[in-house]
């Protein structure tokens, strides 16, 4: 039933990359778990700085620059029109960036351990694997720390050349932006209080359900628990800017349960104190990384440096950096 997993849509293609990260990444490899509820995140802190959910909209955002190895990628007049790169130019074709010999992703760094700050920096494995893609590019990453329903409106504005957010595709985002293979998976999961009287996802579905949701708003477990949940009387959602907001609130009695992604969720609880996570999951879906349509040059260029970093092992490296043997 689509209600119990509900796996989002994904292009044949990922499927090829996601062997290979399997293949390629490493002992883990994957950061998807099967939603377990072991806690145990090697993550640091989400520290708020400069960016406790006060900017609205996509105003006012926090920029990092991780400056990668080499200079600029050149104008993109000469690389626009260059089709083929020579077999002597190594210099991959880049097309279209906002700025000239710069990478500006577009994410919303609360989201542990894929972005957060840390000693003013935001980390994570997507900043990292940004980070290598750049390199690999020629460019310098500029990460922009916005709101996450801003994403989407930034890459298709034209304000960013790529959102990288622990994205999940869907079919309602592919309406608007493109996406590359997907690097990574995630599962959503219910956190709940100790002594909670859900004890699976089923309860949130039970006839006489009515529980208080929390959830990151415009993410999927949003969507999801609206469509499936809300929409049907059972339950009702509470939105939150923050996936550590969510939180809060179900510490202080606000909601009952909150719905959000695996890796987020391990740090929360492992940050907090009488939370668990619940076995059984939401949705299992794929990470990816969001252009604009029609930014096809730049798309390739990316999927082509993911494939890379896939099969050198490189994003299998950050991935456990980060989420360790599970
Ligand atoms: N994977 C979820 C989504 O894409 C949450 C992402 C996030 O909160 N950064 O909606």
């Amino acid at each position: 039933m689509k209600r119990f997993v509900r796996v989002v849509l994904v292009v044949a293609a990922l499927a090829m990359v996601l062997t290979m990260v399997f293949a390629c990444g490493g002992e883990t490899g994957s950061p998807a778990g099967s939603g377990g509820s072991d806690g145990a995140g090697s993550t640091g802190s989400a520290g708020g700085s400069g960016n406790d959910g006060g900017s609205a909209g996509s105003g006012g955002s926090d920029s990092a620059a991780v400056p990668s190895s080499s200079g600029s990628a050149g104008s993109k007049d000469d690389q626009a029109s260059g089709g083929k790169a020579d077999a002597e130019d190594s210099k991959p074709d880049v097309g279209f960036t906002v700025e000239s010999g710069v990478l500006i992703m577009a994410t919303n760094a609360e989201f542990p351990p894929y972005e957060f700050w840390e000693g003013g920096k935001i980390v994570g494995i997507d900043a990292e694997i940004a980070g290598a893609i750049a390199e690999k590019l020629g460019l310098t990453l500029r990460i922009d720390d916005i709101d996450f329903d801003a994403i989407i409106p930034a890459v298709t504005a034209g304000r960013a050349d790529m959102g990288m957010a622990g994205m999940t595709v869907t079919e309602e985002r592919m309406e608007n932006v493109d996406f590359s293979d997907s690097y990574a998976m995630g599962v959503q999961v219910i956190i709940v209080p100790n002594d909670s009287p859900i004890a699976s996802v089923d309860d949130l579905f039970d006839e006489n359900a009515s529980f208080d949701i929390g959830v990151q708003e415009a993410t999927t477990g949003d969507l999801y628990t609206t469509w499936d949940l809300e929409d049907e009387g059972l339950a009702t959602i509470f939105r939150y800017k923050r996936g550590a907001d969510a939180v809060q609130a179900l510490i202080a009695g606000r909601v009952d349960c909150v719905v959000i992604d695996n890796e987020p969720a391990k740090a929360f609880v492992a940050m907090n104190t009488g939370l668990k996570i619940l076995e059984t999951e939401f949705a299992v879906e794929d990470y990816a990384i969001a252009f604009g349509k029609g930014n096809t040059a730049l798309r390739y260029a990316v999927n082509g440096a993911l494939v890379e970093l896939i099969a050198e092992g490189t994003v299998g490296r950050i991935i456990d950096k980060y989420i360790g043997a599970d």
